[in-house]
């Protein structure tokens, strides 16, 4: 094969390693790291709400007790109105109102304990979810380093894979080059396409059987007629009955004939 044609086609496998690389290391690894915070936010939010809801029962229940003492208060005074009082009327009036703040009271009181016992529940259920929220948090913690290590791994990578294609371009000549970068440009970056059983891998369609025969020899830069992507063939395996496949264009998960053709 031509040593143009080679590097060309190294060049462009280098380029799919490097978008691939890329779309790991800017979309797949951020959406990755952001689902398990979301996950790690639900779990919480719910402990930030549990002990919002406890600080609320828990000055419901200051409020509730300075009730309690304001009606003891009254209580007493009315206790010592009683001993006052000239008639039968007055005498009845306070009864009523002591009894009243007895009945007043018992409710404080009650209400109280019931606060008491939602404070005690919510606390128990506080600590589950605090528990729950530590482990979450360790194990993202930890998943979050590893996909961190790996995306510095991914850079590194890709820096090297970077001073690759300088290498391979500053190999090339001018005119490899251009074509290659004139045709990347309008075909999604894919500048190359295999011909195999005399098709054009990229967009499908036969080629003319001369122009097949010169593509087999691999000597020359071949634009395919119909999508004009350079082609290049690989030599059949040895022992297998098909040709190579075609490891460069197909890569890219794009139907070739959604590509414009
Ligand atoms: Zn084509």
């Amino acid at each position: 094969m031509n040593a143009d044609l080679e590097a060309l086609i190294h060049l462009q496998e280098t380029h799919h390693k490097i978008t691939a690389l890329t779309h790991r290391i800017e979309t797949e690894i951020p959406e990755h790291i952001a689902v398990v915070e979301n996950e790690l936010r639900v779990v919480s939010d719910a402990v930030d709400t549990s002990r919002s809801t406890i600080e609320q029962t828990e000055a419901a229940r200051v409020r509730l007790e300075h009730e309690l003492r304001l009606a003891e208060d009254k209580l007493e005074k009315y206790k010592t109105s009683l001993m006052q009082v000239k008639t039968n009327e007055e005498y009845r009036a306070a009864l009523n109102e002591i009894d009243y703040m007895n009945r007043a009271r018992t409710e404080l009181e009650s209400s109280i304990l019931e606060l008491m016992e939602d404070s005690e529940t919510r606390r128990e259920q506080l600590k589950t979810l605090e528990a729950e929220f530590a482990v979450e948090d360790d194990k993202i913690r930890a998943d979050r380093k590893v996909h961190e290590d790996e995306r510095d791994e991914l850079i590194a990578e890709r820096k090297g894979l970077e001073a690759e294609v300088t290498t391979i371009t500053e190999s090339l000549p001018d005119s490899y080059l251009r074509v290659f970068r004139r045709i990347a440009a309008v075909r999604g970056g894919v500048a190359l396409a295999e011909a195999a059983n005399g098709v054009c891998v990229a967009c499908n369609v036969v080629l003319r059987a001369a122009v097949y025969q010169q593509v087999r020899r691999n000597e020359r830069i071949i634009p395919c007629d119909s999508c004009g992507r350079v082609l290049y063939h690989r030599a059949a395996k040895q022992n297998g009955a098909e040709e190579a496949p075609a490891p460069v264009v197909q890569k890219v998960g794009t139907p070739a004939t959604s590509q414009g053709e």
